[in-house]
């Protein structure tokens, strides 16, 4: 159970003093529902402003404080900016623009005629100056407001500045004083502050130690949680499982097994023979061949007398799965079947009684299959294709704790295939200790795709490409980019793509994207993959795994929007046949240089494993990583500069704090189960006895 004092952490942000119904959304959105989430969101960075008479004793660029009287409001048509026109005492105007849906806040906040303080950046706009989105809008305290340095908060629609920083305020009143979970000598030799100073000087920006502490807590949870795992998974028993090779013989495969592959199922074959189960990721690029490895590891079990089961990520992927290893394992005889959340009634039943009676040998689904109503026979494999999403290593960990939490059962082998190639510094966060193989080897024959960056003005050519490409038969994808932040107007400019595209291509067209039903999202994809639609818009429900090796041409709008890792796995969907494949970037004319550099990269090479080392160094540490959309590593607080800086640290601290105190029974071990608990990684304590 979590700790008592821990409690106050975790009560909803909505139970803060002045919290109403309308900061619901947005806190959800900056995913900040919680106490301990807010004490956690980081500022950015830092502003100082300057109050300032009148606006001919300020410069353009400078953050200001200002008191203007508003004289005008002006509306914008459509999703266009809302200004108020405000006048200094001199007579000078100054526009206060907001974008998106605030104009009704910013009436009520400023009534004409009524002088106010403004603080925030101006700007010059044509001939006018202009303060967009201003930090404060209030009746006094200019003088106050100039002497502040204040945190700058990453934020969103419907959130403020001002908002924001009472909210954090409020949320550190909350926060108790926990024990020191630290070596006490590495938090001497650091000179850090203690977890509640840490806190409080790094929302004020005043101690550079003050954020390597949260960073470092944060890194030292995610390797004790991993490691407790990894001990708890060598102390169990498994089913050593002994294939004799009848059914894999069986196998007729329309090619030879690469060197990589073959030496993975070897590795595999001789964990899954062993007393201990199997606890292993399989990391592999894009293409490079893990479905058919992770059938022969299914087959071991059948060939032993056990069943496996394949979890994927969506229910796309399931299907997908599905059908392609029942129509590689035909010859055998070993009986397939799936199970999702939208299999219901008789159906469901009758599989569920195959998986309860051993009359099935490998089932494949979504997480539905490990619902508790689900009962196997006698399950000693679990492999988890989870592709590139985070956490794999956890994911695999847990679904190995759920077998087991039945008693007298054996926990099953556990394989999890991974398509994204992480940077090697990343690993030990991802993984931890987990044994790794890699398929470092393609299948032979692929042609390299060739990749090529467009500026959005030619859209027409592209069109025609396009057409070309379909005229001579082949089949398309056309990607539009989907982050959450911005979710509407994404779909809009993505369901408006789709329309201009299905003007053209009239019934060659099919959309799909991440709000529709899940039969229609089925049969949009069936329509694909079938050939009977020959042009695929989707937003990024494609990255996870889709194969139609027909469709060799890629349209990327918005490129520059996605991470290079991002991009990598989108163009591994082309390339999968004998066909030479292209793939379009189709970019703005704004471009950041590290966006330049990213398109860069993704002409000139395709191995993923490079792409991921160089996006690590691209990004630099400036960037949060684990936070908000970027689902990059399984971290918060930590920025990837302090994932290199200080991993290392954490993780052999925490491998001595296990190897004194294993039970995590002394002072020290007992604070560190109140950070466990902190970070969310209580499924380490949980393994613990007394946990
Ligand atoms: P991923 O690692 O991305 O899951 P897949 O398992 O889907 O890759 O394999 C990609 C494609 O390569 C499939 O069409 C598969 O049949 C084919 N393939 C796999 N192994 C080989 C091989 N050794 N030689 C030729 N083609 C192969
Ligand atoms: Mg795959």
């Amino acid at each position: 159970m979590r700790p008592e004092l821990l409690n106050p952490l975790f009560a909803t942000s909505a139970s803060l003093p002045g919290v109403g119904p309308v900061l619901a959304r947005p806190l959800e959105r900056l995913a900040l529902t919680r106490v301990r989430d807010l004490l956690y969101h980081l500022p950015d960075r830092f502003v100082q402003r300057r109050a300032v008479a009148n606006l001919d004793d300020a410069t353009p660029g400078e953050q200001i404080v200002i008191a203007l009287t508003p004289r005008e409001y002006r509306s914008a048509p459509g999703r266009g900016p809302f200004r108020v026109l405000a006048e200094d005492v001199l007579g000078n105007i100054c526009a206060l623009t907001w974008f998106g849906r605030n104009a009704g806040w910013a009436k009520k906040s400023l009534p004409l005629g009524e002088r106010k303080w403004i603080a925030g950046r101006l700007d010059q706009f044509g001939q006018m100056l202009q303060i967009v989105h201003p930090d404060h809008v209030g009746e006094g305290g200019g003088g106050e407001l100039g002497q502040l340095i204040e945190p700058v908060y990453p934020l969103t629609e419907g959130m403020t500045q001002g908002r924001l920083t009472t909210l954090i305020q409020l949320a550190l009143a909350e926060a108790p004083e926990l024990p020191e979970w630290i070596e006490p000598g590495l938090l001497a030799r650091e000179g850090w502050p203690a977890w509640r100073d840490a806190l409080v000087l790094a929302h004020r920006g005043e101690h550079p130690g003050a954020r390597d502490r949260l960073a470092y807590d944060e890194l030292l949870a995610n390797s004790l949680a991993l490691m407790l795992v990894r001990d708890a998974n060598r102390a169990r028993r498994g089913t050593p499982l002994q294939g004799d090779g009848r059914l894999r013989g069986k196998l007729s495969l329309p090619f030879a097994l690469t060197g990589a592959q073959v030496r993975t199922i070897a590795e595999i074959e001789s964990d899954m023979a062993q007393g201990a189960p199997m606890l292993r990721l399989l990391q592999g690029d894009v293409g490079s061949g893990k479905t058919v490895v992770a059938l022969e590891a299914m087959l071991i079990a059948v060939e032993a007398g056990t069943q496996a089961a394949l979890l994927a990520p969506t229910e796309i992927l399931a299907r997908q799965h599905y059908d392609t290893l029942v129509r590689m394992a035909a010859g055998t005889g070993v009986t397939i079947a799936i199970l999702t959340g939208r299999d219901k009634g008789r159906a469901r039943e009758s599989t569920l009684l195959g998986l309860l009676d051993g009359s099935i040998d490998i089932i494949i689904g979504t997480h539905a299959i490990f619902q508790d109503s689900v009962a196997y026979r006698n399950l000693a494999l679990v492999v988890i294709d989870e592709q590139h999403r985070f956490g794999v290593g956890q994911r695999l960990m847990l679904a190995q704790k759920g077998q087991t939490s039945r008693e007298g059962r054996r926990t099953p082998h556990c394989l999890a295939m991974t398509a994204t190639p992480i940077p090697r510094t990343l690993t030990l966060a991802q993984y931890g200790e987990m044994d790794v193989s890699r398929l470092d080897e393609m299948p032979p024959g692929r042609q390299p795709i060739d990749t090529r960056v467009v500026t959005i003005e030619r859209m027409g050519d592209v069109v025609g490409a396009v057409s070309r490409h379909l005229a001579g038969g082949g089949q398309a994808y056309w990607v539009c980019p989907m982050v959450r932040e911005n979710e509407n107007a994404d779909l809009a400019a993505a369901e408006a793509r789709f329309a201009a595209l299905a003007e053209r291509f009239a019934g060659d067209v099919v959309l799909v994207h991440g709000q529709l039903r899940p039969e229609a999202k089925d049969a949009a994809m069936a329509a694909f993959s079938g050939g009977a639609k020959k042009l695929l818009v989707a937003t990024t429900v494609i990255e996870v795994g889709v194969d139609v090796p027909n469709a060799t041409l890629m349209v990327i709008e918005q490129a520059e929007r996605f991470g290079l890792a991002q991009l990598h796995q989108l163009r591994g969907r082309v390339g999968r046949g004998a066909d030479k494949s292209t793939c379009l970037l189709l970019r703005g004319d704004a471009l950041s240089e590290t966006a330049r550099d990213r398109l860069g990269l993704m002409r000139e090479t395709q191995d993923g494993f490079r792409l991921a080392e160089e996006d690590l160094h691209l990004r630099g540490g400036g960037e949060l990583l684990g936070t908000r959309q970027s689902g990059d590593t399984p971290f918060r607080v930590a920025t990837l500069e302090q994932i290199t800086r200080l991993l290392p640290l954490a993780h052999h601290d925490a491998r001595l704090l296990i190897e004194r105190d294993g039970g995590l029974e002394a002072t020290r071990g007992q604070a560190a189960r109140v950070l466990l608990y902190l970070f969310e990684r209580d499924w380490g304590v949980q393994l613990l006895r007394g946990g």
